[in-house]
């Protein structure tokens, strides 16, 4: 097993420094700020950040959680972002080796890990990563096979047959369009009943991401453990920070973001135990 060994070290490294692009994004897009240029900046006085204090999960422990600029904290989010993402990165790589698979569910939860942290800390979930990750998923359809019987379903219903290839494509078109438009009509139902706004577009636009690489499925799965924690943890915290219950605005996000993790990582396991209940 060295090779196996080796592969998932490169991926954890991988990982540390992806999740440390993350981070710049998690800062920079909900913003409108480009994640190119300029420099890394100290988001406290504005100083630029030498390369030194500015090695993933080492520089924050080195400095002590502080930046060497001002000596203001430096938010536990940029460690806890690298590890995560350099965590998964490490899992799936061990799980699955160096193929296009793993590179496929790579990619699904770096966007994921980030969109839980811009929902959590800003109420955003960038079109970057939504729209463009649900393209990214339809991209990866055709060569890592998206595990869903949908399409499959409707289109024997008409006798249409496709490749598996096409047929993966079909998935990827299901799971990005039925469970979020399921969930922007249900939204649009609250809107319109009670005459407040239930949950934002960038919702819609993620589930579409996440159906586009787990088919309806996963993504079903994933709205349903991520409105039942959502509402559970989102109930607890209101009580014990005692907020007003109307007012306050759940990072619903953030929760769909950590269901679809759980949906991407756990998922066939779960919908094989579901399967065989019924
Ligand atoms: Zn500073």
């Amino acid at each position: 097993m060295p090779e196996a060994a080796l592969a998932t070290g490169l991926a954890f490294v991988l990982g540390l420094l992806i999740g440390s692009f993350l981070n710049v994004c998690i800062y920079r897009w909900p913003r409108d700020l480009s994640v190119v240029a300029p420099r890394s900046h100290c988001p406290t006085c504005e100083k630029p950040i030498a390369w030194y204090d500015n090695i993933p999960v080492l520089s924050y422990v080195m400095l002590g959680g502080r930046g060497r600029c001002c000596g203001k904290r430096i938010s536990f989010r940029y460690p806890l972002v690298e590890l995560l993402t350099a965590g998964f990165f490490a899992w799936i790589v061990w799980q699955l080796g160096l193929t296009l698979g793993a590179a496929k569910f790579c990619v699904l939860v770096a966007m994921l890990i980030a969109l839980m942290f811009t929902d959590l800390e800003e109420l955003i979930l960038p079109d970057e990563f939504t729209l463009g990750g649900w393209l990214v998923g339809l991209a990866f359809s055709p060569f890592v096979l998206v595990p869903d019987i949908t399409a499959h379903a409707v289109l024997s219903v008409f006798g249409i047959q496709f490749s598996d290839r096409w047929m993966s494509v079909a998935e990827s078109l299901c799971g990005a369009l039925l469970p979020a438009g399921t969930l922007w009509l249900g939204g649009w139902l609250f809107e319109k009943f009670r005459h407040k706004e239930g949950l934002g577009l960038g919702d819609v636009k993620m589930m579409a991401m996440v159906g586009a690489f787990l088919g309806v499925r996963g993504a079903l799965l994933t709205l349903i453990t991520g409105s039942l924690a959502g509402s559970l943890i989102g109930i607890v915290y209101i009580k014990a920070t005692k907020q007003d219950m109307g007012s306050y605005q759940l990072p619903f996000g953030t929760f769909l973001a950590a269901a679809a993790i759980f949906a991407a990582m756990a998922g066939p396991k779960v919908i094989e135990w579901y399967s065989a209940l019924l």
